[in-house]
């Protein structure tokens, strides 16, 4: 069966949904709150994210820029705020589509289908775990030798970019372009100081790392 997260703080909305969902054939679950969303998508995998922006504490771009930080689910956008710069501030945070409110259940339920037909793709793991640490990317913690490990927002993006894609080699101008900026795509001293960083706070050996590992002159990898 298809899991759909309604995020949606209104009560009465949220509930129309869910069971118009459930009879439409979907397992609809609910969130009232960003951080209760986040919580819910770490938990169990989804197929889609039908989203409200107007939330009480994180708002709906935030939440949609915290999943994009470790999943690629679909993210269907269901709000009052119709103007463009809204639309385009959160599609550029990563949503899939944007339904405006007051909607028609038939509109949204073809947006379903499309979504669904596009993200067939299962939301990766949250959590990676290593001999050494264990990085949870829907939390943003690191944890090592039983203790929170304290990094800068710099030392996270490279982190995280790193860990969900283990095994892969991600090049110094991707990760410069995608931490920094594109203007920043030939700093590669600004990398090398960063992942000496990084390994004195995560590797065993800084010298000898065992999991951030350099591939000279191209770039770094990730290897759990
Ligand atoms: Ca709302």
């Amino acid at each position: 069966m298809t899991r759909v997260l309604v995020v949606e703080d209104e009560a009465q909305i949220a509930r129309a949904l869910q069971i118009n969902l459930r009879v439409h054939g979907y397992e609809a679950i609910t969130a009232p709150s960003g951080e209760s969303a986040l919580e819910a998508a770490a938990r169990a995998p989804l197929d889609v994210v039908v989203l409200d922006l107007g939330l009480p504490g994180m708002d709906g771009v935030e939440v949609i820029r915290r999943l994009r930080e470790w999943t690629s689910v679909p993210i269907i956008v269901l709000s009052a705020r119709h103007a463009a710069e809204d639309k385009i501030e959160a599609l550029d945070a990563g949503a899939d589509d944007y339904v405006t409110k007051p909607f028609g259940l038939e509109e949204l339920l073809a947006r379903l289908r499309a979504a669904v037909r596009r993200g067939t793709v299962r939301p990766e793991a949250p959590r990676v775990q290593t001999a050494d640490f264990s990085v949870d990317l829907a939390a943003r913690r690191v944890v090592r030798d039983g203790a929170d490990v304290r990094l800068t927002p710099t030392e996270w993006n490279i982190l995280a970019l790193l860990v969900r894609q283990p095994g892969t080699l991600v090049t110094q101008r991707e990760l410069l372009t995608q931490v920094w900026g594109p203007a920043y795509a030939k700093e590669t001293q600004y990398l090398r100081v960063y992942m000496a960083q990084l390994r004195r706070k995560l590797e065993r050996d800084p010298s000898e790392p065992r999991h951030l590992k350099t591939e000279a002159g191209i770039g770094y990898r990730f290897d759990p």
